[in-house]
């Protein structure tokens, strides 16, 4: 199959673009591994059913069995999670739209196979969204699942300490540190003062390595 937009994953990301490009008439095909998670782990597993037992906890009266109140609490819960991931379904039932039940993996740089109950099938699209949690392998089993905020800030933070460190390359070739203006933004120290600074970072550094 051909389209025009192909999303994978039916998280908030993924419905609202899939939604946006069929009511411009965009032909899109939206892929989703599990029918529990029509609309995604805002509304199934995340935002609101956790919200949902926050509240029912709180309306609890004091003369309420706790455990019933909490078995109730999840009846609740479910019901709505029911009835949100029936509605998100329904929002993309359309002529545009191509829904498929199953696991996208890419086999192209714009197509992807499908292992659906009716064998496997080819999708290409020409716009591919991942709207999916991603995977770092070789990060500790525990870590690899990654969304995207956490490997931005890792990088962000991969960044500042490469920046970090030409920095220090920078400000002894040419004896400058910090922002440009008047100035070099150093102490006034004398001769005398700057050894013994520069040898008591050495010191600190051979330290931390463990050669003193
Ligand atoms: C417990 C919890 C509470 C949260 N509370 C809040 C909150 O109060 N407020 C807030 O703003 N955010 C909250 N979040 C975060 C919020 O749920 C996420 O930011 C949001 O759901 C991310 O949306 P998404 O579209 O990127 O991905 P998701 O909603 O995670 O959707 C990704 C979808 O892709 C599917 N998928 C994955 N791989 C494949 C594949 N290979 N093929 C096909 N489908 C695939 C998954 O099944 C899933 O349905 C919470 C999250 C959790 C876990």
């Amino acid at each position: 199959m051909d389209v025009d937009l192909l999303v994978i994953g039916w998280g908030k990301a993924g419905k609202t673009l899939a939604g946006l490009a069929a009511a411009q008439g965009q032909s899109v095909a939206l892929v989703e591994r599990s029918p529990k998670m029509y609309g995604g782990t805002c509304i199934n597993i995340g935002c609101v059913p956790t919200k949902d037992l926050v509240v029912s906890a709180e309306r609890r009266r004091p003369d309420e069995d706790p455990a019933e109140a909490f078995r109730a609490a999840v009846v609740e819960r479910d019901e709505l999670i029911g009835k949100l991931n029936a509605a998100n379904h329904a929002m993309l039932e359309r002529p545009e739209v191509t829904l498929v039940d199953g696991t996208a993996r890419f086999v192209g740089p714009r197509t992807v196979a499908v292992e659906t109950t009716e064998g496997e099938q080819r999708i290409t699209g020409a716009t591919v969204v991942i709207g999916t949690e991603g995977r770092v392998p070789w990060w500790p089993a525990d870590k690899t699942t990654v969304t995207l905020a956490q490997v931005m800030s890792h990088v962000a933070l991969d960044e500042a300490r490469h920046a970090g460190h030409a920095d220090i390359l920078c400000e002894q070739i040419d004896g400058q540190v910090g922002l440009r203006g008047p100035g070099n933004n150093l102490p006034g120290w004398d001769a005398g003062r700057w050894e013994e600074y520069v040898q008591r970072i050495e010191r600190i550094a051979a330290g931390r390595h463990g050669a003193e």
